[in-house]
């Protein structure tokens, strides 16, 4: 008796046809584009909650990949005498226990400001597939600004990064932010 190996399903599932791919390139872009639009103005509604905390005003939406959103959260270490408690690290810790499993493999962050190095990491680490950020941070941004961790060859697990969505309106609540501190 013949038993399909597991291989040869997992091929043919592969091969059939999804919507998506029906539809012509552009189409598929433009809405991702509007996604990418609606989780960052998203975000930045909880960057604006995080400042009326009296924290740095930064916003984070994890998406899943059926575009489903599996945690929202602003920054908040002041609030949780917490260092690490930057906003992407709260939405993989949600996610993570929401999903029962610390990878999150096919995910989306969407921040309001390029993340430091420790975020970067624990992009890396979670197996986020793809970070789209708005500002981008000159002093602290591990992602292009000052390095770039997430486009490093040496880990075994990349994440395709975007830089500039919403970029004005999240540097503007940002430098108002600094503004009124100073
Ligand atoms: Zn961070």
């Amino acid at each position: 008796m013949t038993r399909p190996r597991r291989g040869s399903n997992e091929t043919a599932n592969r091969q059939r046809p999804v919507e998506q791919d029906d539809l012509p390139e552009r189409a598929v872009k433009g809405i991702e584009a509007e996604d990418d639009l609606r989780h960052m103005t998203r975000a930045l509604e909880l960057a604006r909650q995080a400042q009326e905390q009296g924290e740095v005003p930064v916003g984070a939406v994890l998406v899943g990949p059926e575009g489903d959103v599996l945690a929202e959260c602003g920054n908040a270490p002041i609030a949780s005498d917490d260092a690490t408690a930057h906003a992407e690290i709260r939405a993989l810790r949600e996610a993570g226990r929401a999903v029962g499993n610390y990878r999150l493999p096919g995910t989306t962050m969407y921040v309001t400001l390029e993340p430091c190095p420790m975020c970067a990491g624990a992009l890396l680490q979670a197996r986020v597939a793809r970070l789209v950020f708005g500002a981008p941070d000159p002093r602290t941004g591990a992602c292009g600004s000052v390095i770039d961790l997430l486009r490093d060859n040496s880990w075994n697990h990349r994440v395709d990064v975007e830089g500039g969505v919403l970029s004005e309106e999240c540097a503007t609540l940002l430098r108002e932010f600094f503004a009124v501190r100073r």
